[in-house]
């Protein structure tokens, strides 16, 4: 990781009160080397054991979720809603909406960009929509479930 994501990182939690520990840089690096992973919080503490990283399971449940309120992370519930999965925004600017599918057999997080500029848009109309209902959007999400390609069983 380089060093000027490392600060960013470093500022971001001290806002939120929170110090950058060894624990803590080895879950971003995770998420941030490989920002379509999606996993749950048990997949990150299997990750994170076969790397060889001292962490329980209960302080890893309450880092994720303070990543997650910090807005490093994000956190969704899965197609069924039974788990909650974490995913990486990093750098993200606030309100910006990036549209995602998100495969609900391999959990994989694909970016939509070439529909971004579309997205926009579409996020513009509904945060006016919202304000003309005297309503303040502060967060949009957008994703499409469904089956990705490499999960699709080839056509007979
Ligand atoms: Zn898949």
């Amino acid at each position: 990781m380089d060093e000027s994501m490392i600060a960013e990182w470093t500022e971001r939690l001290h806002r939120a009160g929170l110090r950058l520990t060894a624990a803590t840089r080895s879950v971003l690096t995770l998420f941030a080397s490989d920002p379509g992973w999606g996993p749950s919080h048990a997949e990150v503490l299997d990750r994170l054991h076969r790397d060889g990283v001292e962490i329980n399971r209960v302080t890893l449940y309450r880092l994720l979720d303070r990543l997650a309120a910090c807005g490093l992370l994000e956190r969704h519930a899965d197609a069924a809603g039974r788990v909650w999965r974490f995913s990486w925004v990093g750098g993200q600017s606030a309100g910006a909406l990036t549209p995602r599918f998100e495969c609900d057999a391999c959990h994989r997080l694909v970016a939509l960009e070439p529909a971004q500029a579309q997205a926009h848009q579409i996020a513009q109309t509904l945060q006016d929509a919202l304000a003309a209902m005297g309503h303040h959007a502060e967060r949009l999400d957008l994703t499409i479930h469904g089956t990705c390609a490499g999960c699709t069983p080839p056509p007979p």
